[in-house]
């Protein structure tokens, strides 16, 4: 509670004495997620996507919904997430850190308080998984040039670990201006550097093994979802996998089969006291949050992975969106986004105990433990234009309220297990809670 209380303060003196940050972005098309298509002038990459996806069926049989995803989101060439800006009132979906500054600013207020509680180390990464358009870690970074005293000496460096091009040179524009260089070799590990508009390093990376170990805070928005999973299905003879096939009777188009024998995949990846009778699971996303959770207990540091999600209760999730509207999977691929809910208890078990996982919590219990009305009274006290008023307000009701956003998104934490030992043990171990260092 001493700690909430602390967060809450650090985000209401987030303004003090800096002038109130008032451009909310765009977020009308989310209030009724049904906004009117704009396909029409979008490049149409379905068709080469399906003859693609056709011919690999055609030589090897049906793919897996893995692959499907794999394909259609992130192929190297006309992969969906490769070739589009999918975010915003003229693409596909919004998000949360599109729809408010105020989602950016606290969670750079728990990147913050996190880096204190573990006792304020020199180095301090800030790691992000597909950035988007970069508005989290633009809101993030304001943060931190704000509090920058706050932030002492230390020396802040940002990662971003993102597969499109198209979305890193977006990234880079917002974050660095024109400060950003590509590199020489497509085969770099880091394929994009530069430095921030408020004077940070950063630097873009294709995967999590090459961004430097040390001490780090992860972020990931609305990015495990669009990780490929596999669809099992319970029958009579038992678990078998959901495969994309070619439909016989229209060659041109895709359906969803379930293939007769056991997989690899439907050998392995079912629990063995699985009790629904279908499942997705999301290898990838066990696999980085294993690495993660290996990096936070070695080299200390804090993860937040904040989707839409389950505890392991949901079966059928995978679906798509085109235009703000629900579209069907295989229709068209590569013209729309695909997205599967996270299973927060398999990521909780592929965490193990290596590190202490938190929550999951909705996101409308995280903003609100973070302060979020304070730092709203804040803003509006500041601000006398009354559509900016409206807007923030209702960007707030948007990210909160349980019939919008507030309960379908779901925080998730792991933490290094010295961050949960008691304020008595953490001032003998030098570990200090924010409270305790003077900041409240
Ligand atoms: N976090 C942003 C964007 C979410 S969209 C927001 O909330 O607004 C998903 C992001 O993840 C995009 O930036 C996409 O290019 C990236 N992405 C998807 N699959 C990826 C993968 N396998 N590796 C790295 N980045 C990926």
């Amino acid at each position: 509670m001493r700690t909430v209380r602390a967060l809450q303060r650090l985000s209401r003196d987030l303004v003090c004495p800096c002038p109130p940050l008032l451009f909310v972005r765009s977020w009308s098309v989310a209030q009724s997620q049904s906004c009117s298509s704009s396909s029409a002038e979008k490049p149409m990459p379905g068709n080469s996507m399906l003859r693609h996806l056709t011919s690999k069926i055609k030589a090897t049989g049906p793919i897996s919904v893995a692959e499907y995803m794999r394909e259609v989101l992130t192929n190297p060439v006309m992969g969906y997430y490769v070739q589009n800006d999918m975010l915003g009132p003229d693409g596909d979906f919004i998000t949360s850190p599109e729809i408010s500054q105020i989602f950016g600013e606290l969670l750079g207020i728990w990147c913050l308080s996190e880096w204190m509680g573990a006792g304020k180390p020199s180095r301090f990464q800030l790691v992000e998984f597909g950035p988007g358009r970069g508005s989290l870690a633009n809101d993030i970074l304001r943060v931190f040039s704000q509090l920058r005293g706050a932030l002492g000496g230390a020396a802040v460096s940002v990662h971003l670990v993102e597969v499109s091009p198209k979305l890193s040179q977006i990234q880079a524009q917002c974050l660095t201006g024109d400060q950003s260089q590509v590199s020489a070799s497509e085969d770099e590990p880091v394929y994009r550097q530069g430095t921030t508009t408020t004077g940070l390093p950063i630097s873009w990376y294709r995967n999590l093994d090459d961004v430097p170990r040390g001490f780090s805070i992860y972020l990931a928005h609305e990015f495990f979802d669009a990780l490929p999973i596999h669809k099992f299905q319970g029958t009579e003879k038992g678990w078998r996998e959901v495969m994309v096939d070619i439909d016989p009777d229209e060659p041109g188009k895709l359906r969803l089969v379930i293939v007769p024998a056991p997989t690899l995949a439907s050998t392995q990846l079912i629990q063995a006291d699985e009790k629904r009778r279908h499942v997705e699971v999301c290898p990838e996303g066990g696999v980085i949050v294993q690495r993660l959770a290996n990096r936070i207990a070695k080299d200390g540091g804090a993860a937040l992975i904040a989707d839409y999600g389950h505890d392991g209760t949901k079966t059928d999730t995978f679906r798509g969106f085109k235009s703000h509207e629900l579209h069907d999977v295989l229709a068209s691929p590569g013209s729309a986004d695909l997205t599967a809910d996270v299973d927060y208890s398999y990521l909780r078990r592929m965490a193990g105990a290596t590190v202490a996982c938190m929550g999951p919590i909705s996101q409308k219990d995280f903003l609100k433990n973070m302060g979020i009305d304070t730092r709203l009274q804040v803003l509006l006290r500041n601000c006398a234009d009354p559509s900016t008023r409206a807007q923030l307000i209702q960007g707030c009701d948007m990210l909160t309220n349980p019939l919008k956003m507030g309960e379908r998104f779901q925080f998730f934490t792991m933490l290094n297990h010295s961050r949960l030992t008691r304020p008595e043990q953490s001032k003998r171990g030098k570990k200090m809670a924010p409270v305790e260092l003077g900041l409240s």
